[in-house]
C-alpha cells in the first residue's frame, strides 16, 4: 500500500513538496489553514486591478521547470526575460537603470557613479564564485547529513572558502570595491533579499546578487501567483489532496514517531508528516513541549515588510517593474531597523509594477504599485502602530523622488503588515524569509529538514535549511523529497 504523506501547508515549498512526493508515487494531502494555497506567494483582485500580495521577485525559473518535468505533465509555465532588472532612483536626483546585459549596466554605474567598469565586473564576479563554490554544498543538499561532507568536491569547495573573504561583512566588501556610497548602497540592498542587514551579513552574501545580474532576471508572464497555480496544478494532477481552510493544531506523536495530525476537522493518520509551517509555529504551537530546540529556534529573524496595494490612476513612464527609492542614509536605515527595531522614517521604498509587463492587471492608463518598504518583524504578538505615520513618509519619499503628488491618483489601496502576514501565514513576527542571515554561522543554525528527534517529521519552507525565499524554499522541498525517497 502506498504510505500516506501529510504535508502541513501549501506555501511554495509545500506545494512543491507535493508535486514531487506525488510523483515519487505517495498518497499525499497537503493540509492548509486559509482557504487558499499559496501562503505568502499569494494574489488579490481589488476592483480592475490584481495585486500579487508577497513575493515580487522571480530568480532561478530552471527550479520551476524542474518540477515540472518531475511531475511529467504536460502544462506549460510561462515567463519573461528581463532586460531591466531595476530603475534606482537616489535623493539627489541621480536615476540609474540596472540592465540585464554587464556591458550596459557597468557602463551607466560608470556614467552615473563615477565607478570603473572594471570595478562592476569584479563585482559580480566575485557573486559567481560565492555562488560557483557554495550553492551545491550549502543550498543544495542537507547540511545535516555527514556523507554529504564526505566526497572530493566538497573537500575542494572547502578548500576554496578563503575567497569568499568569510571573516568581512557585505557592506566592507562592496565599500572597498566602490568609491561612491550609491553604487555601495546598490550592492547591499541584496541583504535584503534574505531579510538580513548587509553591515552584519557575511561578505557571502553578495551571492543573492548574482542571480539577478548573472543568470538573468524573469517574471510569469501572469504575474508571481502563477507559480503558485503551475504548482498547485501540477499537484492536483498527480492526485494531491487538498484540505483547506484546515488548520492543524496539534502533531500527534507515539513512541516518538510522527504519526498523525490532530485538525479542526479531525484527526488525519500519515505514515510520514512533512511540515512547510514556520519552524517556531511548529514548535511552540503543534508539538510537544519536550521536542522544543531553544538553540535554533532563538536565532534572529529576518525583516518584515509594510505593503502598500495601490490602484494608481495614472502612468509613470519612468518606471518599470522593479524600482527602488533609496534612503538618503542606507546606514543609519539598518540601524534604525535591526538596532533599535523600529521603521525608519526615511525608508528605501521599493515600488513593484506588474501591469508594466502584464497590462491586464490595470484598467488601460492606470498602473497597479506594490509599494513595500522593509520594518522589524513584530515582536509583540499585537497590531503595530505605524502604518498611517509610515504611509506619511513613504507618500513624501515618492513624491520628492518622483517629483509628483501621488496622493492624487490613489483609487483604490490596501495594506499589508507584519502583524497580519503572521497572521495569514503563521510566520514568526511575520518574518519574510525565517531567520536573518546576520552571522557567518546562520547556515549552520537553521533547523535541518528532518527532525532528529521524531521519526518521519520532516521540514521544508523558508523557516529551516536552506532558507528563505522562493528557489531556496523550493530547493528544502527537494531536500526534503530525496531523504523520504531514499528512505522510504
Ligand atoms: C511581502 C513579501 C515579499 C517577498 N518578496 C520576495 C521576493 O521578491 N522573492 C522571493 O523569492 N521571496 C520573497 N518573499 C519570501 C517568500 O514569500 C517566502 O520565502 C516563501 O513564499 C515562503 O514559502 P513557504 O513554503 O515557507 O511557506 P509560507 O508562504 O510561509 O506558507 C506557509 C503556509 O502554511 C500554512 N500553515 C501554517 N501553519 C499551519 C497550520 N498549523 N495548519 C495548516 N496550515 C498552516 C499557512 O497558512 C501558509 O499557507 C516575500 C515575502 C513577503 C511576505
Amino acid at each position: 500500500m502506498k504510505k500516506h504523506i501529510v504535508i502541513i501547508g501549501s506555501g511554495v515549498a509545500g506545494l512543491a513538496a507535493a508535486v514531487r512526493l506525488g510523483a515519487a508515487g505517495f498518497k499525499v494531502t497537503v493540509v492548509e489553514a486559509n482557504n487558499y494555497v499559496g501562503g505568502k506567494l499569494t494574489a488579490q483582485q481589488m476592483g480592475n486591478y490584481r495585486f500579487d500580495m508577497g513575493p515580487s521577485v522571480f530568480t532561478l525559473p530552471d527550479l520551476i521547470e524542474d518540477l515540472t518535468k518531475v511531475s511529467k505533465q504536460d502544462v506549460k509555465f510561462e515567463y519573461l526575460s528581463l532586460d531591466k532588472i531595476c530603475n534606482y532612483f537616489y535623493e539627489d536626483g541621480t536615476r540609474l537603470t540596472a540592465y540585464t546585459d554587464k556591458e550596459k549596466f557597468a557602463t551607466e554605474v560608470a556614467t552615473k557613479l563615477g565607478e570603473t567598469k572594471e570595478s562592476v565586473y569584479e563585482q559580480l564576479k566575485f557573486s559567481a564564485t560565492a555562488y560557483e563554490l557554495t550553492a551545491e554544498l550549502f543550498m543544495e543538499q542537507s547540511l545535516h547529513k555527514l556523507s554529504n561532507f564526505l566526497n572530493l568536491k566538497t573537500a575542494k569547495a572547502i578548500l576554496q572558502i578563503g575567497k569568499l573573504k568569510m571573516g568581512k561583512t557585505m557592506n566592507d566588501v562592496n565599500r572597498a570595491r566602490f568609491k561612491n556610497q550609491k553604487t555601495v548602497q546598490l550592492f547591499n540592498r541584496f541583504a535584503t533579499y534574505n531579510g538580513s542587514n548587509p553591515y552584519q551579513a557575511p561578505a557571502i552574501i553578495n551571492i543573492i546578487a548574482h542571480l539577478e545580474h548573472n543568470i538573468g532576471a524573469f517574471a510569469p508572464k501572469g504575474g508571481m501567483h502563477d507559480i503558485t497555480m503551475h504548482l498547485y496544478n501540477l499537484s492536483l494532477k498527480l492526485g494531491v489532496e487538498y484540505k483547506l481552510n484546515t488548520r492543524v493544531q496539534h502533531i500527534k506523536t507515539v513512541n516518538d514517531t510522527a504519526v498523525a495530525v490532530i485538525t479542526s476537522n479531525g484527526e488525519i493518520a500519515a505514515d510520514i508528516i512533512v511540515s512547510d509551517a514556520d519552524i517556531k509555529h511548529v514548535y511552540t504551537k503543534l508539538l510537544d513541549k519536550k521536542y522544543y530546540p531553544t538553540k535554533i529556534l532563538e536565532q534572529e529573524k529576518s525583516l518584515s515588510a509594510l505593503i502598500f496595494y495601490w490602484g494608481i490612476k495614472k502612468e509613470f513612464k519612468e518606471l518599470g517593474l522593479h524600482n527602488i527609492l533609496f534612503s538618503a542614509n542606507g546606514e543609519a536605515e539598518f540601524k534604525c531597523v535591526f538596532g533599535e527595531k523600529k521603521p525608519y522614517h526615511d525608508p528605501t521604498t521599493y515600488i513593484n509594477i506588474t501591469s508594466k509587463v502584464t497590462p491586464t492587471d490595470a484598467p488601460e492608463g492606470c498602473e497597479n504599485w506594490f509599494v513595500m518598504v522593509n520594518v522589524p518583524h513584530n515582536t509583540s504578538g499585537e497590531p503595530v502602530t505605524y502604518v498611517k505615520e509610515m504611509r506619511k513618509h513613504i507618500v513624501a519619499k515618492i513624491n520628492r523622488l518622483l517629483k509628483t503628488d501621488i496622493e492624487q491618483y490613489i483609487e483604490i489601496e490596501d495594506v499589508q503588515d507584519p502583524y497580519l502576514i503572521e497572521q495569514r501565514t503563521s510566520s514568526s513576527g511575520g518574518s519574510l524569509y525565517g531567520n536573518s542571515s546576520n552571522n557567518k554561522y546562520a547556515a549552520f543554525l537553521r533547523h535541518a529538514n528532518h527532525s532528529s528527534r521524531i521519526r518521519n517529521m520532516y521540514f521544508c519552507g523558508g523557516s529551516v535549511h536552506p532558507g528563505g525565499g522562493i528557489p531556496l524554499g523550493l530547493l528544502s522541498a527537494k531536500i526534503v523529497s530525496e531523504m523520504i525517497a531514499e528512505k522510504n
